[in-house]
């Protein structure tokens, strides 16, 4: 129990051990015990659970906590109560008596804190509950944890977050506290609106992370690529290496292995007995890698992780900013690293198409892909254009690969002409879709039985690509697609025109590539992929 009377800085030194506030926290939570409202944007691992716990412990009554992260609510809650912090949560995953208990807890005023999943709001039996606690005890405040999460646009919206503004309106001297990692100028500003946070101060953190180096290499061999960094720069060093499928997750930990470095597999296809175990020994053990899908690492707070590495494209700006968030949170150098390449882009922009949800859902799936392929193409500094994407102007900083290697652009026009033309011909004479490996052996001219079988050598395109390799014209057919010039048709994979492609075979617009910087010739292996 918190001694009554206590102010900010006292709860800060005494309950939670620290020092003193870090970054803004000081003023959010004078702000929130003032009883004001206040919009918080900082970086994960910036702080945020203590802008609202610390106000919760000094104002009088319960702090209700608003977190879609159910999983994680045990963990906070025993954490809290370690402290001595006297904190409940109500989600599905309780059993009758369990949640009993807490409401019951709840009702006597002997809760500071009680982490909400946000579906309980829906019922009006959760209403009814704070409508007591409200009369007996009082609410002390409603913090609304991932507040990005109410937004229609962002990559992470959940329907019972458009509740919350019931919250406000059937309690509106009750202060709130909404906290997001991850927020663009447009999201920030659908949050302020469907929450009724125009009152609202808002504390913007800086969203960059100095130490962090930034890198993104042109898939060639990603699993010898990753070998390599690890080797040159990061042996003994903990990392995550990200990749998008479970079988990959299996196949990349397993090679790590046979190579010698220490590796571990998680994604949500293991049992929970293997990922808590998995989990376990990353957070313990020096020089750990865990090889995981995105499952893994939302709340995973590891100072050293010193890589984070992924094999796959991420699907966001907003994915990758926090996944690689979660490198060097000490503070000490730490690596970014991604490789990316022609297949990323038919897989994603396939796995768009496929995918459920309607016309609306799949724009915004596709903007904010076509947002996270603008990064990785970019000739121009990689932080620039990260931090401008969360609305954050910077100067060329230094330390990512354009920075330190700059990338040089050329006129791809040509070649994209090149390119288009052979989609076109082979669109219009044969009424039959290809792939990119198929167009790239009519452009360079190789007869392959499949060539043979279609009579491709009479092309007029064909061999009209031979002043490039195989491997540069996958660089511009990868960016083609990046940039909309070309679509992905079918589930195979197979190429077509767009609006804007048309633009370059008739009316001669211009195509501006990055030039791949030279590729360091890894050495090959027969089991590397
Ligand atoms: P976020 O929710 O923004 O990702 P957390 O609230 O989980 O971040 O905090 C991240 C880490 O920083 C935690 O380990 C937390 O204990 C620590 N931390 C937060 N505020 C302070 C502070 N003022 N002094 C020292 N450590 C802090
Ligand atoms: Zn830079």
């Amino acid at each position: 129990m918190v001694d009554e009377g206590l102010t900010a800085e006292q709860v800060l030194q005494r309950v939670f051990g620290y020092d003193s506030f870090r970054g803004s926290q000081a003023e959010i939570t004078r702000q929130l015990i003032d009883g004001g409202d206040a919009l918080v944007l900082m970086p994960t691992g910036g702080g945020k659970s203590l802008c609202y716990q610390i106000p919760a412990l000094v104002r009088p009554g319960t702090g209700i906590v608003i977190s879609p992260l159910i999983a994680l609510m045990q963990d906070q809650v025993d954490a809290l109560l370690a402290l001595g912090v006297r904190a409940g949560f109500l989600n599905s995953s309780q059993d009758y008596q369990a949640r009993q208990e807490t409401e019951q807890a709840l009702l006597a005023g002997d809760l500071d804190l009680l982490y909400l999943a946000p579906e309980r709001l829906r019922l009006p039996a959760t209403i009814e509950l704070l409508d007591r606690v409200s009369a007996r005890t009082g609410i002390a405040l409603f913090a609304i944890d991932e507040a990005h999460c109410v937004s229609q646009w962002g990559h992470d919206f959940r329907p019972d977050y458009l509740e919350l503004s019931a919250l406000h309106q059937r309690w509106p001297d009750v202060p709130r506290i909404a906290l997001t990692a991850t927020a663009t100028k447009a999201t920030r500003d659908e949050i302020v609106q469907r929450l009724d946070l125009g009152n609202a101060a808002q504390f913007v953190s800086s969203f960059d992370r100095p130490n962090i180096t930034y890198r993104i290499v042109a898939k060639d061999n990603p699993r010898r690529q990753l070998l390599d960094l690890i080797r040159t720069e990061h042996s003994d060093d903990a990392g995550i290496v990200y990749c998008l499928s479970r079988a990959s997750v299996e196949d990349t930990a397993d090679f790590l292995s046979q190579q010698g470095i220490p590796a571990l597999p998680y994604h949500a296809g293991l049992d929970q007995r293997t990922r808590r175990d998995h989990q376990a020994r990353f957070l313990r053990e020096d020089g750990l890698i865990m090889v995981a899908t995105i499952a893994f690492g939302m709340g995973i707070d590891k100072p050293d992780v010193r890589f984070v590495a992924h094999l796959d494209l991420p699907k966001s700006v907003e994915g990758y900013y926090q996944e690689t968030g979660r490198a060097g949170r000490d503070g000490q150098p730490a690596t970014a690293w991604l490789s990316y390449g022609l297949q990323d882009v038919v897989q994603q922009r396939r796995l768009i198409n496929n995918g459920d949800g309607d016309i609306n859902y799949k724009r915004q799936q596709t903007a904010h892909l076509d947002a996270m392929l603008a990064l990785c193409e970019t000739v121009q500094c990689r932080r620039r254009q990260l931090l401008d994407y969360f609305g954050q102007s910077a100067d060329d900083c230094g330390n990512c690969d354009t920075c330190l290697q700059p990338a040089q652009s050329w006129d791809g026009t040509v070649a994209a002409q090149k390119v288009l033309s052979t989609v076109y011909r082979l669109h219009t004479e044969r009424r039959q879709h290809f792939g990119a490996g198929h167009i790239i052996d009519i452009l360079t001219g190789s007869a392959t039985a499949k060539i043979e079988q279609f009579r491709h050598q009479q092309l007029s395109v064909f061999g009209v690509g031979a002043d490039l390799d195989p491997v540069a014209w996958r660089a511009v057919i990868r960016q083609l697609l990046a940039q909309g010039y070309l679509a992905v048709e079918s589930d195979h994979g197979t190429l077509g025109l767009t609006d804007k492609s048309r633009d370059v075979l008739f009316e001669h617009a211009e195509v501006r590539l990055r030039r791949d910087p030279e590729r360091r010739k890894p050495v090959r292996t027969k089991t590397a992929k």
